[in-house]
């Protein structure tokens, strides 16, 4: 393992300047003295869009692709128009660094409070394909503005793409203890894409005997991660049905303060990238209100990627601790950090 991390930071807008700063704070106090950990900080975001009409150029590209990982805080803000960042920042670099693989574990942990009934045993991972599904802008308009105007919007599922996250899924099933993977989709009405990704899934399972599979349609899914959540252990499913299901799945287990997520390049030809899932907060950003967990939690993830597993789950036992003391205490963005970065 290499004992040096050169990480890229993207705080960019709202609240990730201020939850990155305790996602760092985090990351040094844990990292053993022999490790070095350069950093270089990057200004995307709002404010580059605005001085110079740049999201995310070549050169840029060029520059974040020398780095072993990246730490993103949140790209967004009022001030640019809707779409502008979304695609020419966070869709650009997704499929430039080919993150086919997001991340996005679940864990109610203790003291966080849930929406459910109880305090049910939720710890899963959502491994949804990043590249693909409806979200490549194939489709178009004709008659644009008409009463007749039609929209079409193509959702692309390659063997290739589909093959290489199930199996991530099953590799990282395979790693945890109780080894279940559970396939998402809905295969009896959208029959084409789930005919691939059925077949996909059952030829991949057979390299995994000791992974116990399972099938459900998405929309009994987003029941069971209601009111049967501890039925999962790692979820695949495509990039649509992901986005929606990781974010019931943050809802249930504790909300955006502590939901983490990874945009992962597996076979480490690009840098994988690690967020918190929320976003730029505007209506809070610069109060010291945000707290930082989601993103120290994607800090772990960051460390597990490199292959730091002690410290990742030195980050990870922290905030369970951290979290199960917090009782009503109201603390701010800097004091929850460098009360986890005394933890780790
Ligand atoms: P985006 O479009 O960038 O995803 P959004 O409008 O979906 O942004 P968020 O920025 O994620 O929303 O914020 C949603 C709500 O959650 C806001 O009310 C915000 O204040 C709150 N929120 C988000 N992140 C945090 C955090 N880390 N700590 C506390 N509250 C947060
Ligand atoms: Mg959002």
């Amino acid at each position: 393992m290499s004992r040096s991390i050169d990480l890229a930071v993207i705080p960019g807008d709202g609240i990730g300047q201020e939850v990155v700063a305790q996602g760092l704070k985090v990351l040094n106090a844990v990292l053993p003295e022999d490790v070095k950990l350069e950093t270089k900080e990057y200004d995307f975001g709002a404010r580059r869009y605005h001085a110079s009409g740049e999201t995310l150029t070549d050169a840029d590209l060029a520059d974040l692709k020398a780095h072993d990982a990246i730490l993103l805080g949140a790209i967004g803000d009022p001030s640019v128009p809707s779409g502008v960042l979304e695609r020419g920042f966070l869709l650009k670099l997704r499929f430039a660094f080919d993150h086919h693989v997001n991340l996005r574990p679940s864990r109610l942990l203790p003291g966080v409070a849930t929406p459910l009934a109880g305090q049910p045993e939720i710890d899963f991972v959502v491994v949804r394909e990043g590249t693909e599904g409806p979200y490549t802008g194939n489709g178009g308009t004709i008659r644009k503005g008409t009463p007749h105007e039609v929209a079409t919007e193509v959702s692309v599922n390659t063997a290739f793409g589909v093959e290489r996250v199930v199996r991530d899924a099953f590799a990282r099933a395979q790693a945890r203890p109780r080894k279940k993977l559970t396939l998402v989709h809905k295969n009896n009405v959208l029959a084409f894409a789930g005919h691939l990704w059925t077949n996909v899934f059952n030829k991949v399972a057979e390299e995994f005997p000791e992974v116990t599979t399972d099938y459900i349609h998405v929309d009994a899914a987003t029941i069971y991660l209601v009111t049967d959540p501890g039925r999962f252990d790692v979820i695949v499913t495509d990039n649509l049905f992901g986005d929606i299901i990781t974010d019931l799945a943050a809802a249930v287990s504790g909300g955006i303060g502590v939901a983490a997520s990874g945009n992962i390049n597996p076979s480490r030809e690009f840098p994988s990238m690690f967020e918190p899932v929320h976003g730029s907060a505007p209506d809070i950003a610069g109060q010291g209100k945000a707290d930082p967990t989601a993103t120290v939690l994607s800090v772990a993830l960051l460390l597990r990627h490199l292959g730091y597993d002690d410290e990742a789950s030195r980050v990870e036992e922290a905030v369970s601790a951290d979290l199960g003391a917090r009782g009503d205490s109201t603390r701010t963005t800097d004091e929850i950090g460098t009360a986890l970065a005394v933890r780790v």
